[in-house]
């Protein structure tokens, strides 16, 4: 078939079915759950994908939440990777439930491509990206290991095929002091609370001097129980956050540095320990952009191949960029630039303009899906670019 009248087809299979992708969409965003607890969300989505003819495994990768459907055999095998975890008290103020459906709508759409040149289109259910880097997890229990690409779509505040994404790390830290009467033996007590804040305001003396696109923040999880008692024990949390993993390393160093400051200068014992699973940067493929980048103009919506956007966060996905060729895409859901993690953006989220893009970003993905399955020079060119290690230049 040439590849106009599939790609033709693949918008139809996704248009037949608008009302059901959107009531599903919805059902989610007014059902969120919290990262690894949502087993509604996974379940309906694996029970649509069922419907639609995908051989579907649940709990992979010893998540009750994840599953992995495929359709199709050998290779290239292309995944659309769903995310579906809400945040506390906000639900889903990161629109998560557009990301789900439109991986899914589009793996029913690819369909058709994978039927006319072979291959597999493979959705993989991704739980608890916002709070427990659960990608990083199944990659390390292989959930990629035998794909040839991965792809997703966010929403948020711009259109753009490359996502910029900080490499992240967590730092939990106790300093353990020594209790007394905060008045009466003062000089018996070692104040952990102190060396908290010192490392607190180390951190900040830190920040002039760091790179534009370095992070340091932290809260206070532990201050003590009581102003007359010199406290003995202090905990916090700590997220480090870089462009690339060698600053980084570079930056963590130095924030570990303030802590142990902060220890020798009140005597404190420092403990800390460094979260194992972290945020990897983004490796955008350009290659798998630029074609997405065409299939979104052809659909009416222009998208800019580098990622424009000033704010940045990290994710999940950069883990699985840095082991497949990858596109972590970006769709505007609001017409006024609404921040993620917002009430706000829970709203656009489950809002007419919401569920158009969710539509919209599916059948970019489904069309880009098509373009990778049924022509190997192109899949040729996504795997060069990715063993080159070519990064998307930074805009700002
Ligand atoms: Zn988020
Ligand atoms: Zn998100």
């Amino acid at each position: 078939m040439d590849i106009d009248l599939l790609k033709a087809k693949i918008i139809a299979e996704i248009d037949n079915r608008q009302t059901e992708l959107v009531d599903l969409s919805r059902q989610i965003h007014d059902n969120p759950e919290l990262g690894f607890q949502e087993k509604q969300a996974a379940g309906w989505l694996a029970e649509y994908l069922g419907k639609n003819g995908f051989n579907v495994e649940s709990g992979i990768c010893e998540f009750p939440t994840a599953f992995r459907a495929f359709y199709g055999r050998n290779s290239p095998a292309i995944a659309l990777l769903a995310e579906y975890d809400a945040l506390p008290e906000i639900g889903h103020a990161c629109g998560h439930n557009l990301i789900a459906v439109a991986s899914v709508a589009a793996a029913v759409g690819a369909k058709a491509a994978a039927d006319e040149g072979g291959g597999q289109v493979i959705v993989i259910g991704t739980p608890a990206e916002e709070l427990y880097a659960g990608k990083q997890v199944m990659a390390r229990r292989g959930a990629f290991n035998d794909l040839d690409a991965a792809m997703m779509v966010h929403p948020g505040s711009h259109n753009s095929a490359a996502t910029q994404a900080l490499a992240c790390q967590r730092l939990d830290i106790e300093f353990f002091g020594k209790a007394a009467h905060a008045a009466a033996r003062p000089e018996a007590g070692i104040n952990a609370l102190a060396a908290m804040i010192l490392a607190f305001n180390a951190i900040d003396a830190l920040r002039q001097h760091v790179g534009p696109k370095c992070r340091m923040h932290g809260v206070i999880t532990d201050g003590g129980s009581a102003a007359n008692v010199v406290p003995a024990h202090s905990a916090g949390n700590f997220l480090v956050r870089a462009q690339d993993e060698k600053t980084l390393t570079d930056l963590k160093q130095k924030v570990l540095n303030c802590f142990i400051g902060a220890a020798t200068a009140t005597g404190a014992k420092l403990e800390y320990k460094w979260e194992p699973d972290y945020y990897a940067p983004m490796l955008n493929n350009l290659a798998i952009g630029r074609l997405y980048v065409n299939n979104m103009r052809r659909l009416g919506r222009v998208t800019s191949l580098g990622d424009n956007d000033t704010g940045f966060g990290s994710t999940d996905f950069g883990n699985v960029s840095q082991l497949v060729p990858g596109m972590h895409a970006n769709i505007a859901i609001g017409r006024n630039g609404t921040p993620i993690h917002t009430q706000q953006f829970a709203k656009a989220a489950v809002s007419e303009a919401g569920m158009e893009a969710m539509l919209l970003a599916a059948k970019g993905l489904a069309l880009t899906v098509a373009d990778l399955l049924t022509s190997p020079s192109l899949m040729a060119k996504v795997k060069r670019e990715f063993f080159k290690g070519q990064r998307v230049k930074p805009q700002n």
